[in-house]
C-alpha cells in the first residue's frame, strides 16, 4: 500500500515524531519543505524517465523521496537520523520494491556505492546547511558524472556555484561545478516552505552534464591544482598565490616566470578576474612545465 502522509503540515510532522519519541535535531541541518508545488517542480526538474537510479541524500521522512518513486525511480536515499530511518524503514517505504535505504553518513557511505554502481541517472537532496558545500565539492572532484544534478541549497552557495566568469560570486567552487556541468538557479525557497523555518533562503541548483568538458582530460590535473592555489587567498594576487603555494614548492623561480609569460596571464590579477580562457591558458603552461619539470630529474 502506498504511504500517504501530510508533508505540508508542520503539524503532521510534528506529532508523527512525537508519537515515535523523535524530534528534529539542528546537528543535522533537519528543515522539512512543506510545499507540495515546490518538491513538485524540484522533481520536474529532475527530467526523470523510469527505472532511473537515483540517488537521494538526506530524505527526511521521505517527502521528495515519495514523489520520486511516483515517477516510478529506483531510489536509494543516504540518511544519517536513526529516528528517520526508523520511519522510512518501517512505516513509509520499507517494503518499496524501488526503494534502497543506507543508513548513516553520507559523506562516509555515499563513495563506496558510488564506486559499486555501474549507473546512476541522478543525484538530489535538499541538503543540510552544514555537510551541503563539502558534500557537493567532494561530488564533483570525484569522477563521478551523473546526467543530472540538483541539491537545494543554502542561496550564497548555489550562487558561488552558479556564478558566471569574473563576477563577484566567481570562486574555485564556480570553476570546479561549471568544469563538466552547465550549472544553474531555476528556483529559490523562501525560509517560510520550510519547518523548523531556517535563518537563510534556500536555492535550488541544477547541474547538468556538458556534452564536452571545458577542461580537457590531460590539463585537468594543473587545472585544479591552479584553481585551488589562485584562489587561496581571494585578496593576494595569483602570482603572490602560486608563488607561495604548492606550485611554488615544486618548480623553480625561473618556471613561475614561465608560466606567465607562455599564458599571457597578467600575473597581477586576483583569481576572480580571470577568465575561463585564461585559467586554460595557465593549465596548458602549468602542465608543460610539470612534464618537462619530471623529464628534467
Ligand atoms: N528531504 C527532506 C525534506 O526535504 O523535507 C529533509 C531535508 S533536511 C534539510 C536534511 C536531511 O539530511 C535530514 O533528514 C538530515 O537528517 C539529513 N542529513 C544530515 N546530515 C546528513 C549526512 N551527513 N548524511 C546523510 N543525511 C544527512
Amino acid at each position: 500500500m502506498q504511504w500517504e502522509f501530510a508533508y505540508d503540515s508542520p503539524k503532521a510532522i510534528k506529532e508523527l515524531l512525537a508519537e515515535k519519541g523523535f524530534a528534529p535535531t539542528k546537528k543535522f541541518g533537519q528543515n522539512f519543505l512543506l510545499t507540495e508545488s515546490v518538491r513538485t517542480e524540484i522533481v520536474r526538474l529532475l527530467t526523470l524517465s523510469p527505472n532511473q537510479h537515483v540517488i537521494e541524500i538526506g530524505p527526511g521522512l521521505g517527502a521528495l523521496t515519495t514523489l520520486l518513486l511516483k515517477e516510478k525511480a529506483h531510489v536509494t536515499a543516504f540518511e544519517i537520523d536513526r529516528g528517520f530511518c526508523e520511519i522510512l524503514r518501517e512505516d513509509a517505504f520499507g517494503s518499496h520494491p524501488n526503494f534502497t535505504l543506507i543508513e548513516g553518513d553520507a559523506m562516509r557511505t555515499l563513495f563506496s556505492y558510488l564506486q559499486s554502481k555501474e549507473r546512476v541517472d541522478r543525484i538530489c537532496g535538499n541538503l543540510p546547511y552544514n555537510v551541503g558545500t563539502t558534500l557537493v565539492a567532494k561530488i564533483l572532484e570525484s569522477s563521478y558524472r551523473p546526467p543530472v544534478m540538483l541539491y537545494t541549497l543554502q542561496r550564497e552557495v548555489a550562487e558561488r556555484l552558479a556564478a558566471e566568469e569574473q563576477s563577484s560570486q566567481w570562486a574555485s567552487l564556480s570553476l570546479l561545478a561549471q568544469m563538466d556541468y552547465e550549472v544553474s538557479i531555476p528556483l529559490t525557497i523562501s525560509s517560510g516552505h520550510f519547518y523548523p523555518p531556517p535563518k537563510v533562503e534556500s536555492s535550488v541548483v541544477r547541474f547538468v552534464l556538458r556534452k564536452e568538458s571545458r577542461v580537457p582530460e590531460a590539463l585537468k590535473t594543473s587545472f585544479l591544482l591552479l584553481v585551488r592555489e589562485t584562489f587561496g587567498q581571494r585578496r593576494k594576487t595569483i602570482y603572490n598565490n602560486i608563488r607561495r603555494g604548492k606550485i611554488g614548492g615544486m618548480l623553480p623561480p625561473e618556471a613561475i616566470e614561465q608560466l606567465f609569460s607562455t599564458s599571457g596571464v597578467d600575473r597581477q590579477k586576483r583569481a576572480e578576474a580571470l577568465s575561463w580562457e585564461e585559467f586554460l591558458a595557465l593549465s596548458s603552461a602549468l602542465d608543460m612545465l610539470r612534464a618537462s619539470d619530471t623529464a628534467g630529474r
